[in-house]
């Protein structure tokens, strides 16, 4: 959450800044600022977008060091003022701050008392304070005096009028990457705003801060004793971070679903034996077979797959299962067992709810996996093994692939703890030829694109909407939902469309629409029952099901919106494919409804805030 990027080096940083911020607008949207050092430092900040600020930027605005900001507020509404960088009152100082600073309320109190005047009202802008009022010799031992008094979770870049040579960077919590170049360096949350100058890069641990120079870099503890971090070339495509001909991330990740989930499965399933090998796990058979219980932690769209996932467990492996949000868990006090497996799900790693929740389980004895898709993030470097998504980059706020290959993911975990247990190998063959055909299924759903769209014209108009299913199909249901709001800003409500008519039936009418999930399996024909009940008080349908499954008289009844038929897999492996037509409709739905798609409002991905 939150964009940071830094540059020193030849060039002039202006440009190179706001290119890196466009790039990470996906983290924060709410405002954008940059800092620059020529002669002077130099400060444009603006609520808005990058291009705002961009389109408004002085034209004098030279400098060959500067950091920049893309802002997702938590203290203090979207404003110039609030913008990053903040400085202090002389305005030697620039910081732009990633996270929260807990004990801000304090400090600034402490600051106003001695006669400093705040210009924000952000947690943020103390910190610039204290890094003037520091009476150490170097801007590195000002920025950990600093940091010395403040309480919560950072990535923080910082320009100093009287260190020109330098950027210094922070990190607690909130990611931070180097990036080197040639006699240049370059520094951001997201290694997407990287790629396009560098692939070597080094990765800041918490507690880690980091001098940049035009000729380098080095690293340390905030008590200044070295950590000697190096770069390393990675391997990565810069075009992954490109939307191409695609309108938007969203749209672009949704239709790389089949290459992604092929991915996730490659070089894991051992045909022979009929089961997965997750190298990462570092658990052998015997701990595996010790396991008594999964709990699966996610936040979002991860904790609906982690429900999808703790069903594959139950299922597959008999070992009782469950989600939880993560953002919950750690506040009560929760009882860890040994004979647990905990599951950390989330796409960027970076979740600081799931991070925290990690860190509790692990501090308690727990053991902890990962489902994660960035390599080398913070939760994939907590957790005792993990299993790693090979999604390729998400930029997209609505996930969609990342989504996907937590399921694949879920499934060949679960696939490896059943074969251990009372999975036969038959079981285990057949769930393998199940997830080698779901990339091309996957292919075939996202070949309706067209007619989903046209549905999705029809849902878009509905101020609300229901999204209902029952048992392996109540998950998916609760992820439409999901997607459908978050994009389209239509209340969308997921219920077990059993209970239905326990409450919300009050609400079915003309104008609530309701998008049921109905698989053809031994729930098909009390699925069918609620839908006829929902017909009978004319609430429009759009039945998301199997091409085998008889609607009888609804299907061609006045409710019906459209039958969404999805290819049949293994039971168990059908969620993921009634998941899919449930994105293309969301998207297709937010489109009509002309809003930035990869931008929801309120909304960033890589939620690096409590
Ligand atoms: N807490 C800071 C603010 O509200 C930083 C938020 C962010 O990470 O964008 O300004």
């Amino acid at each position: 959450m939150c964009g940071i990027v830094g540059y020193i080096g030849g060039q002039q940083a202006a440009p190179l800044l706001l290119e890196g911020l466009t790039r990470l607008e996906h983290r924060g949207y709410d405002s954008a600022g940059v800092a620059v050092l020529g002669t002077g430092l130099r400060i444009a900040k603006k609520a808005g977008r990058v291009r705002d600020l961009s389109d408004d930027l002085p034209k004098r605005f030279a400098g060959k060091a500067g950091i920049g900001h893309t802002r997702w507020a938590t203290h203090g509404p979207a404003n110039d003022v609030n913008a990053h960088p903040h400085t202090d009152a002389k305005g030697d100082v620039a910081v732009v701050h990633n996270g929260i600073i807990d004990n801000a309320g304090l400090l600034r109190k402490q600051l106003t008392d001695d006669g400093v005047d705040l210009a924000s009202e952000t947690d943020t802008e103390v910190l610039a304070h204290l890094i003037a009022r520091s009476d150490a010799d170097t801007l590195e031992g000002r920025v950990a005096d600093a940091l010395a008094l403040i309480d919560g979770t950072y990535g923080i870049a910082v320009l100093h009028a009287d260190f020109p040579d330098r950027i210094v960077v922070a990190r607690n919590g909130s990611p931070l990457i180097i990036g080197v170049g040639e006699k240049e360096m370059h520094v951001a949350s997201d290694l997407g705003a990287l790629v396009r100058y560098t692939t070597t890069v080094a990765h800041l641990a918490d507690g880690e801060m980091a001098t940049l120079t035009a000729g380098g870099f080095t690293t340390y503890r905030q008590d200044l004793t070295s950590t000697n971090k190096t770069a390393t070339l990675i391997d990565v495509d810069p075009a992954a971070y490109d939307a191409g001909e695609h309108d938007s991330f969203m749209h672009k990740e949704m239709l790389e679903q089949p290459t992604a989930a092929a991915s996730v499965l490659r070089g894991r399933l051992d045909e022979r034996f009929g089961t997965a090998h997750l190298g990462g796990l570092n658990m052998d058979a015997r701990e595996t077979r010790a396991i008594r219980r999964v709990k699966i932690l996610g936040c979002g769209s991860a904790y609906y797959v982690g429900q999808m996932g703790a069903s594959l467990l139950e299922e597959l492996a008999r070992i009782p299962a469950d989600a939880e949000p993560a953002s919950e868990f750690r506040y009560r006090n929760p009882i860890i067992e040994a004979d647990t497996l905990y599951v950390a799900v989330s796409q960027s790693g970076e979740t600081i709810d799931t991070l925290l929740a990690v860190q509790e389980i692990r501090r308690k004895g727990g053991r902890v996996i990962g489902l994660v898709n960035v390599v080398g993030s913070a939760i994939a470097r907590e957790c005792d093994g993990g299993i790693y998504l090979h999604a390729g980059p998400e930029v997209a706020v609505a996930s969609t692939k990342a989504l996907t290959n937590m399921f694949l993911g879920f499934a060949l975990l679960a696939l490896q703890l059943g074969r251990v247990r009372d999975l036969s190998i038959a079981d285990g063959k057949r769930l393998i030829a199940g997830l080698n055909r779901l990339p091309d299924q996957i292919a075939e759903i996202l070949g309706q694109e067209d007619q989903l769209a046209e549905t999705a014209t029809r849902l878009a108009g509905a101020e609300s909407l229901f999204f209902i299913g029952r048992v392996r199909g109540f998950p998916v249901a609760r992820e439409g939902a999901q997607k459908f709001k978050e994009i389209s800003y239509r209340h969308a409500e997921a219920y077990q469309t059993s209970e239905l008519k326990h409450g919300p039936l009050a609400l079915i009418s003309e104008e609530v629409p309701t998008v049921a999930v109905v698989p053809a399996d031994e729930l098909t024909d009390r699925n069918l029952g609620a839908l006829h009940e929902i017909a009978a008080r004319r609430g429009p349908l759009v039945v998301v099901t199997h091409a085998d499954v008889d609607l009888g008289e609804l299907g061609t009844g006045p409710a019906m919106i459209a039958r969404i038929d999805v290819p049949r897999n293994e039971p168990e492996l059908d969620p993921i494919l009634l998941t899919i037509p449930l994105q293309v409709l969301a998207y297709h739905a937010a489109l009509r409804l002309g809003h930035d798609i990869d931008k929801p409002r309120n909304l960033a991905k890589s939620v690096t805030v409590e």
